[in-house]
């Protein structure tokens, strides 16, 4: 099986300027046509580490895949360094400097002679063309190795691997890799694996899970000849998944919870507003963030005082008194209180501590009451996160009420 490492070449890398999205695509793509990715590195602009990297990388590896510091200036060295160690030498090339030069008069630019460097090409090697600026790819390959040179901007880099690389690749694949994601919301990383423990000792396809966001993922993985073997060599295992985790599951890939929801709504026309304390905001922005929202969100309140919680949802002073503003008590009146002011089928509220302070009770940082109010069920549930990370506990405690709204509308439907 042929193993691939990519390179990616910047000091901007290193320093933390920009983050290395060329890395993520390969990776993602390079899976799509049946080429592991064993290794990321980076390097800064620097010809001894860059040659040392490569020579590193070539030892233990069939394919490499460089990226960045191909351009025209004194620190563009990915060329000169990666032709080297491959033991390839360049030539101007009449045509592609010629294309370099018509790119500059095409607009009007004078062509700083610097920019001629990248018209040197390998003897023997081949050259990609860049349609979306002037530095060319490059593809070395020898004794049985094989080095791909791409542009370091994003938008450069992906349409010529799409168009060069892929097809100069097509040899060292065995095979297509086909990933899907199964999303959860409701139970722990642990809990779910525990459910699924025998599937993941599978090899093809193989299940991993992991969490992210107070969501626990299943990422399904099989590889095959074909995507459409690898597709449905996936479904009977993402079948079984579903069937294990049932009520927890709540979309397939990239779908969030919030798309989940208000396709939900808009599918029943139903309409939901919101009464948040510790979350702030944080719900209406998420679901307004979904194109249509206007046809199925109705009202947001932040009613982060007791005072206006009392005002504006008409929820007790006693209730206040009593149980406080973190407190089942107070989390079901809110829900109530939004759904009567708005008018709409469902009021949902959240009231909680997100740290780093506690509110000057004794109850722990990350404890939230969120609540559910609608004409024929009203709920309330607890979270506690365990976690004093203010951002990390205002985006779960939002993701886990939009959850209470899709676990109603599923119920409904019989799920
Ligand atoms: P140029 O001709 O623009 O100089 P180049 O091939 O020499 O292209 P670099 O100079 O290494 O590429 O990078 C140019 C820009 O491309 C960077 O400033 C950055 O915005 C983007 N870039 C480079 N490498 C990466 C990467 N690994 N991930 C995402 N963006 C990158
Ligand atoms: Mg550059």
């Amino acid at each position: 099986m042929a193993v691939c490492e990519i390179l990616s070449v910047g000091t901007e890398i290193l320093l933390g300027d920009i983050l290395n999205t060329n890395s993520r695509y390969l990776s993602v793509e390079l899976a799509k046509i049946g080429i592991s990715v064993l290794r990321h590195t980076t390097v800064g602009d620097n010809a001894e580490r860059l040659a040392a990297a490569l020579t590193t990388a070539l030892g233990r590896s069939d394919i490499v895949i460089a990226t960045g510091g191909l351009g025209p200036t004194a620190d563009d060295i990915t060329r000169d360094v990666c032709c080297e160690v491959m033991g390839f030498e360049t030539v101007l090339d009449g045509e592609i400097a010629e294309e370099i030069r018509s790119y500059f008069r095409g607009r009007g630019i004078d062509m700083p002679e610097n920019n001629l460097r990248q018209a040197y090409v390998p003897v023997g090697g081949d050259v990609f063309r860049n349609k979306n600026g002037t530095a060319p790819g490059l593809g070395l390959k020898k004794d049985g190795k094989c080095v791909v040179i791409l542009p370091g901007p994003p938008y450069e880099m992906a349409p010529m691997f799409q168009e060069y690389a892929v097809p100069y690749l097509a040899g060292y694949s065995d095979g297509v890799i086909v990933s899907r994601t199964v999303r959860t919301m409701g139970i722990g990383e642990s809990a779910m694996a525990e459910l699924v423990a025998d599937l993941l000792n599978g090899e093809n396809p193989t299940v991993a899970p992991y969490a992210k966001k107070g969501e626990a993922l299943l990422r399904v993985t099989a590889k095959a000849e074909t995507e459409k073997e690898a597709e449905e060599m996936l479904l009977p295992v993402i079948d079984e998944i579903r069937r294990r985790l049932g009520k927890f599951v709540y979309g397939i890939d990239s779908e969030s919870i919030e798309e989940r929801v208000v396709e939900l709504l808009k599918k029943h026309s139903l309409t939901l507003a919101t009464a948040e304390s510790c979350t702030a905001g944080y719900i209406p922005k998420r679901i307004t963030d979904i194109a249509g929202a206007s046809s199925v969100f109705e009202y947001g309140a932040i009613t982060y005082s007791n005072d206006i919680k009392e005002k504006i949802l008409g929820v007790s002073h006693e209730t206040l008194l009593a149980h406080g503003a973190v407190s089942k008590e107070t989390a079901t009146e809110m829900a109530a209180g939004i759904r009567r002011v708005s008018g709409a089928d469902i009021g949902i509220s959240v009231t909680g501590i997100a740290g780093p302070g506690s509110d000057g009770t004794n109850k722990p940082v990350g404890l939230c009451y969120i609540a559910i109010d609608t004409e024929d069920y009203k709920a309330c549930e607890k979270i506690e996160t365990g976690r004093n990370d203010r951002e990390y506990n205002r985006y779960v405690n939002a993701s886990r009420a939009l959850n209470l709204v899709r676990r109603y509308i599923e119920e409904k439907e019989g799920k």
